[in-house]
């Protein structure tokens, strides 16, 4: 089994579920006590969230090559960043180590076109929805056809991850709002819908939606386990 690394605290409350994934696919590959063989960098996300706003990027990349470099000189053999947001930077990140990056929209798309559908809709925080960095990969890569919710939608997602899921504050009416957005979605064709930033599936499951959900924190931690299983 190769080691993984993972890059972790944006949120922490989206890092720990990346960890209980990773060992629950591990004992279901290969039984018994096996659990991954895993390091975990997780970094202080308030001043990384401050540069995304101020529009620093730059400095952000600097901030995760170098987390990378530590976990590669560890004996980390791939890096696993365990947000989608901060994909933004991966090829600073790439750049910067001689191991793989698992890109999670790698990981995502190829879920998406395994299930059938050519037509998705995105949630994510808005750097996720509007840029093109993410979209864009999906587009590219996997030919899928990428619909994002309206402004006034996006808005209200993006204030839900940052001042609610990543302080862990798991509210009703927000999920409520979640249930609708992703109906808006549905109605003008979506076939699934990507969770297209690692706290969304603390707020909805499958239950909220008519369309199947990808939980891009179930699906990268389950490709890294793969990976590090040789497949
Ligand atoms: N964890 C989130 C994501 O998957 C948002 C936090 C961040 O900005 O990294 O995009």
């Amino acid at each position: 089994m190769k080691t993984i690394g993972l890059i972790g605290g944006m949120s922490w409350e989206s890092t720990v579920p990346y960890y209980r994934i990773i060992n629950e696919h591990i004992k279901d590959r290969l039984g018994g006590l096996h659990s991954a063989e895993l390091i975990l960098y997780s970094v202080d996300f308030q001043p990384i969230e401050q540069l995304q706003h101020s529009g620093d990027w730059d400095e952000t990349g600097r901030i995760l090559a170098r987390a990378a470099r530590s976990l590669e000189s560890a004996g980390a053999d791939c890096v696993v960043l365990c947000t989608n947001t901060m994909h933004k930077v991966a090829d600073q990140i790439g750049a910067a180590i001689r191991i793989p990056l698992l890109h999670i929209a790698d990981a995502t798309g190829t879920t998406v076109v395994s299930a059938g559908l050519d037509t998705v809709g995105l949630l994510g925080t808005k750097f996720t929805m509007e840029r093109e960095f993410y979209r864009g990969w999906l587009e590219k890569n996997y030919n899928l056809n990428v619909l994002i919710p309206s402004e006034a939608d996006r808005t209200v997602i993006h204030r839900v991850i940052y001042d609610e899921l990543c302080l862990g504050n798991v509210l009703n009416e927000s999920r409520e709002l979640f249930k609708e957005i992703i109906d808006r979605l549905v109605h003008v064709g979506a076939q699934g819908v990507i969770l297209g930033c690692t706290e969304i599936s603390m707020l909805v499951s499958d239950d909220d939606s008519q369309v199947p959900l990808f939980d891009t924190t179930a699906i990268h931690a389950r490709y890294a386990v793969d990976w590090a299983l040789g497949n």
